[in-house]
């Protein structure tokens, strides 16, 4: 079927409405009437060519969330409306070790992501930034229905991006966990630690948006701007979630780390990382990233927003706006995510 969407013709250039070719209906597969994508900073990195190049045009968007149209005669799972989210993979092989461990985002015959990427037929995929999606079943979520739609989206990146390493590194009762950048992530992260029970500091660039962050849950709020917040909290933490999209001295950041804490970049930035040698080693400090969840983790993830009632704070816009927000949230103007209603995608 041909559907409305917004893409991106090449890199750099502003998105522009298109059509794109979506899938018939296989077997195991389910159709998505599209309601709201979120704007993730990954969108524009890609958009962008920060990430090297693309095969433009792209359709980015991998916070979905919408209602099953239609399934495949195979698919037990779903059913005509019922509210379903995809996020960051569409599809990966299901029988390497990382796939049945659960970590089909790290699947060794590599995960097919939701848009830009190389599909198992050939086809490049196209993201949430369209009125309907195509989804193998395996890889769409169930999303409560106590969480509100726009709210929710989302959670399908951002909130399995921080809850994944919030989960892997023990945030809870009695732990003191960093969250650096209050953007997307990093305000779904204070959320999800907070309700985890996490002891939960925001480092933020200045102090514009501590009022919200104490009100997101932080029990702490520090500006990196300020020299005396590495000294202040040297040897502090058991874990610093990095969510920044620009690239931060790692190394002033590994000196808040107690030791064996670990500080798990999620943020890409564009630059190597230069790590002190003695800073890393001394006391025992642990620095890895991660890349947003398996499938399972994901649907935990949402049950456990359910369970706590946390959503995203967003800013629901009409498609012609998506290049005005990227701008925004390029100038770290955003509270805290953008949300397209994809029912203004003409
Ligand atoms: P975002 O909403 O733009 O938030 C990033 C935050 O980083 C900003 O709000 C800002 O927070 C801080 N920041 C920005 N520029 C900075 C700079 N030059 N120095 C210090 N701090 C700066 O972006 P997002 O959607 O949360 O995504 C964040 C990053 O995570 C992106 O690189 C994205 O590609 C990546 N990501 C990774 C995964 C994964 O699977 N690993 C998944 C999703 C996204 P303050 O204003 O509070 O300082
Ligand atoms: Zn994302």
């Amino acid at each position: 079927m041909r559907v409305n969407a917004y893409a991106a013709p090449a890199a750099g250039e502003p998105l522009t409405p298109t059509t794109i070719e979506r899938r018939d209906v296989g077997p195991n597969d389910v159709l998505i009437a599209i309601q709201y994508a979120g704007i993730c900073h990954s969108d524009i990195h890609t958009v962008n060519g920060d990430w090297g190049p693309q095969p433009f045009p792209v359709v980015p968007g991998h916070e979905i969330v919408g209602v099953v149209a239609e399934v495949g005669a195979d698919v037990t799972k779903y059913q005509a409306g019922d509210r379903v989210g995809v996020g960051c993979m569409v599809n990966s092989c299901g029988e390497c070790a990382h796939c049945r461990g659960g970590d089909e985002q790290y699947c060794i015959n590599g995960a097919v992501l939701t848009y830009a990427g190389a599909d198992r037929d050939g086809t490049t995929t196209q993201g949430g930034y369209s009125t309907h999606v195509v989804v193998d079943a395996d890889y769409v979520l169930s999303v409560p229905d106590s969480l509100d739609a726009a709210a929710a989206a989302p959670l399908l990146c951002a909130g399995i991006t921080t809850y994944a390493p919030l989960r892997r590194w023990g945030a809870g009762p009695g732990k003191k966990v960093a969250v650096v950048g209050l953007g997307g992530l990093g305000h779904i992260a204070v959320k999800i630690a907070h309700a985890m029970g996490a002891e939960v500091t925001v480092l933020s660039q200045s102090l514009k948006k501590q009022d919200d962050g104490l009100r997101l849950g932080a029990d702490h709020y520090h500006a990196t701007s300020d020299p005396d917040t590495f000294t202040q909290l040297a040897g502090r933490f058991d874990l610093i979630v990095n969510t920044v999209s620009a690239d931060i001295d790692t190394n002033a950041y590994l000196g808040l780390l107690a030791l064996d804490g670990a500080m798990v970049n999620v943020g890409i930035a564009p630059g190597p990382l230069s790590v002190g040698g003695i800073l890393l080693g001394s006391p025992r400090r642990i620095l890895t990233g991660s890349m947003f969840g398996g499938i399972a983790l994901t649907q935990e993830m949402l049950d456990f927003c359910a369970e706590h009632g946390i959503g995203a704070e967003v800013e629901v816009i009409s498609a012609d706006r998506v290049n005005e927000a990227y701008e925004r949230v390029l100038a770290s103007d955003v509270r805290y995510r953008f949300v397209i209603d994809t029912g203004t995608i003409a």
